[in-house]
């Protein structure tokens, strides 16, 4: 009996035309005889290119440079993939022009994050088609879903809220019939947008194609999904900040789901939950070395307890206490928070002394400067910028005390399995 699998690839797996024939080669050597959904993102740096036409015609500014450069890249690598690209060419020049249509036509009264869903979606629209085309070319046959007519959501523009109910209908009505026995058509569809019940273009938020495949696989109760990256899988930390970061071999849902709650990128936090609830496999294996094992997150305890570290940096913290020296108080902080939520500051961590209450969040200018102005009204605020939180889980003291050389520690907070310290470099 066949299964159902689904193969999500990111960016850097198509983003030039010998990564999309890589990718090609692993679909042909590892789908097996199972039936298979291929989740794409779009090219390289498309979705930052796209960011930026939006910004750009937003703001009625010129933009055909950025939007002939981004052209001539898809260009470039169909030029590369086929050696009749003429109709292939066709269709993604339809894309541009629709692109250029609607950053030409925006209207004073039109939201920004509207704007930016119906045009930042194209990047996958433009990758899916030049890949499937590219599979057909080949002799991997394909059937192409536009996934704006399968994953439904809310029109929360930019953060769009799966409909699960109608998504996991759609899904279902849509692909099921063609996993039928005999037809090996693998089925190509966009990661990362949606569609809302108006019938707009809509976007999961950044690096949301991780969530799409675990959309896929709940709805087709899929027996694994398989993330391909240019690393080796989950590692206990990111290479950026540790010379030997480790692979862990096997996670469970909850390490996976706490690991990147605290700010581990490599897989986009909101795949998890709905992969846990029906238990399906989650793998994470490199693109480059298609052959060695990744890493498999799923129901099981793991053998052996690794610490991983998870490094955010550019942090602030901010030590908000009452003028008049009395203590920190239920409406203290019910103003407090929301501050916080009025300026869209995301809280990394928080502690509550007598005298003060801290939070750490991520330095972002824009929304800082804002928040202190108003907490300052009535409170008395110091604000650290430059620091790191380092958060380490199944940690012992000799990990902590290597970490902490040359660093001085602000905030410390641990349970039993997880440390979280707020540092700053001397
Ligand atoms: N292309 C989108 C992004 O770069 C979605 C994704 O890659 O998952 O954010
Ligand atoms: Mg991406």
């Amino acid at each position: 009996m066949s299964q159902i699998r689904i193969f999500k690839f990111g960016g850097a797996s198509v983003k030039n035309a010998e990564a999309v024939k890589n990718v090609a080669e692993i679909i042909r050597n590892y789908r097996g005889n199972d039936y298979l959904v291929v989740v794409i993102s779009a090219m390289g740096k498309t979705t930052n290119a796209l960011e930026v036409l939006v910004q750009k015609g937003y703001k009625k500014e010129d933009f055909s440079k950025e939007l002939d450069e981004l052209r001539n890249y898809h260009y470039q690598i169909i030029h590369e993939l086929f050696q009749n690209s003429l109709d292939i060419r066709k269709e993604i020049d339809e894309v541009f022009e629709e692109i250029r249509i609607i950053l030409s036509t925006v209207a004073q009264h039109e939201e920004y994050n509207f704007i930016y869903d119906q045009v930042v979606c194209q990047g996958e629209i433009l990758s899916t088609k030049i890949v499937s085309s590219y599979l057909n070319s080949i002799g991997i046959k394909t059937e192409y879903k536009d996934a704006r007519g399968l994953v439904r959501t809310d029109n929360t523009y930019r953060e769009g809220k799966v409909n699960w109910n109608i998504t996991e209908y759609l899904i279902k009505q849509n692909i099921e019939p063609i996993f039928t026995e005999g037809n090996q058509a693998i089925v190509v569809t966009q990661g990362f947008i949606g569609k809302s019940s108006e019938g707009h273009s809509t976007t999961l938020g950044r690096e949301g194609s991780d969530y799409t495949a675990a959309i896929f696989a709940y709805s087709l109760n899929a027996s694994d999904v398989t993330i391909w990256k240019d690393v080796p899988g989950v590692l206990n930390a990111d290479p950026k900040y540790f010379a030997d970061a480790q692979l862990l071999p096997q996670l469970s849902y909850y390490d996976a789901i706490e690991l990147t709650y605290y700010g581990a990128t490599v897989i986009h936090p909101k795949t998890m939950k709905p992969l846990q609830n029906k238990h399906i496999a989650l793998r994470v294996k490199s693109f480059i070395h298609p052959a060695n094992p990744g890493t498999v997150i799923n129901d099981k305890e793991p053998l052996a307890v690794i610490p991983s570290f998870i490094f955010k940096v550019n942090q602030s913290l901010i030590s908000i206490s009452p003028k008049d020296f009395s203590f920190i108080m239920e409406e203290n902080l019910s103003e407090i928070f929301a501050l916080l939520a009025k300026y869209r500051v995301k809280v990394n961590l928080m502690q509550h002394s007598a005298l003060s209450f801290q939070v750490c969040v991520d330095f972002d200018e824009q929304k800082i400067t804002p928040l202190l102005m108003d907490l300052e009204r009535n409170f008395v605020i110091e604000h650290k910028t430059n620091l790191e939180l380092i958060t380490v889980r199944n940690y012992n003291q000799a990990t902590v005390e290597r970490l902490l050389k040359e660093k001085e520690l602000l905030v410390e907070q641990k349970n039993s399995h997880t440390i979280r310290l707020v540092v700053e470099n001397k």
